[in-house]
């Protein structure tokens, strides 16, 4: 047997070492035992944080490669880029922002972007929802191309296209399996659904459309819906469940919402603020709130306020 009784005998005190990044360190001595005629070997740990940054350097690398090679054979199966031609080359740098909506949603889809290591821990949902003409496809496009620049994978595909791949899996058998076209809609990094309109017209393919929320939505990965439709219609479309699932996740909408570029479905209750206004106004703007006849009121995100405007009829 190995005595290791003289090896425990050699005691090594910490001493500093100085980093050139980090400065003095104290450092630990690892001591390899000696076998056969080999010398006792020690080593030296070396700087603490230069140690942290190699591991976090190393893992960011290797994320980026598993990113990229996970990219690859998605687009290698699907056999088509998953950025449609009109939008390649193009950057938010291109985008014309001439009206205050589309420098809105250019911030939006620009600090998404920008910010996708966070959205990609929590799963952000981004849907941006308005008039033909705003650009929010290409927005949506861009903030694409740029998470891919960033490493992650990214698939953008009309809620057209996503209908065409389900269905195809059904009838054609040289096209990837449902199953293969659900994991690839809920695997990769960013999903885009542009143009969500009421292509998904039958129960099957709303659930089909609910898998891959749903899917997503479980395991924190981003998703950019654009839509013409407005909340109510999109809901309609789209389906309770996989509108409900939109809504649940937390940060991002706030602060998407904040630049109105969603609703405000969240407490308190509009008919409950009315009601603070029409009794705060008793006296006021009318002797009895019963005098009034007629109310529009909405809700949104942004500066805490109340704007009432009252016609007298
Ligand atoms: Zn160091």
């Amino acid at each position: 047997m190995t005595d290791v009784s003289n090896l425990a005998s050699v005691q090594l005190q910490p001493r500093k070492i100085n980093c050139a990044m980090h400065g003095d360190f104290e450092a630990k001595a690892i001591q390899f035992p000696t076998f056969g005629n080999r010398t006792n070997k020690i080593i030296w740990a070396s700087c603490p944080q230069c140690n942290r940054l190699t591991a976090e350097r190393e893992a960011d690398e290797k994320r980026a490669k598993e990113e990229q090679a996970r990219q690859r054979r998605i687009e290698e199966r699907l056999n088509r880029a998953s950025i449609p031609k009109r939008f390649r080359n193009r950057s938010f740098e291109t985008y014309i922002a001439d009206t205050e909506a589309k420098q809105k949603a250019l911030n939006t889809a620009r600090e998404f972007a920008e910010n996708f290591v966070e959205h990609a821990s929590w799963g952000s949902t981004l849907i941006f929802a308005g008039d033909v003409g705003t650009g929010k496809g290409h927005l949506a496009a861009f903030a694409a191309q740029y998470v891919m620049g960033l490493g992650y994978s990214a698939f953008f595909a009309t809620a057209r296209e996503v209908v065409l791949m389900l269905r195809e899996s059904w009838h054609n058998q040289n096209a990837p399996s449902e199953i293969e076209v659900l994991r690839m809609l809920t695997s990769v990094s960013l999903l885009v659904i542009d143009e969500v309109g009421v292509q998904f017209n039958t129960d099957a393919e709303r659930d089909q459309l609910f898998g891959v929320i749903d899917g997503r939505y479980r395991d924190l990965m981003p998703t950019i819906l654009t839509t013409n439709l407005s909340r109510k219609k999109l809901q309609q479309a789209i389906g309770e469940r996989s509108y409900s699932r939109l809504r649940e996740d937390g940060i991002w909408r706030q602060r998407a919402a904040a630049i109105g570029a969603i609703a405000h479905t969240k407490r308190p209750d509009l008919d409950n603020i009315v009601k603070a206004i029409k009794d705060g106004a008793n006296g006021v703007a009318w002797k009895d709130d019963s005098q009034v006849v007629d109310v529009h009121a909405s809700k949104q995100y942004g500066t805490p306020r109340v704007e009432v405007e009252i016609t007298i009829c």
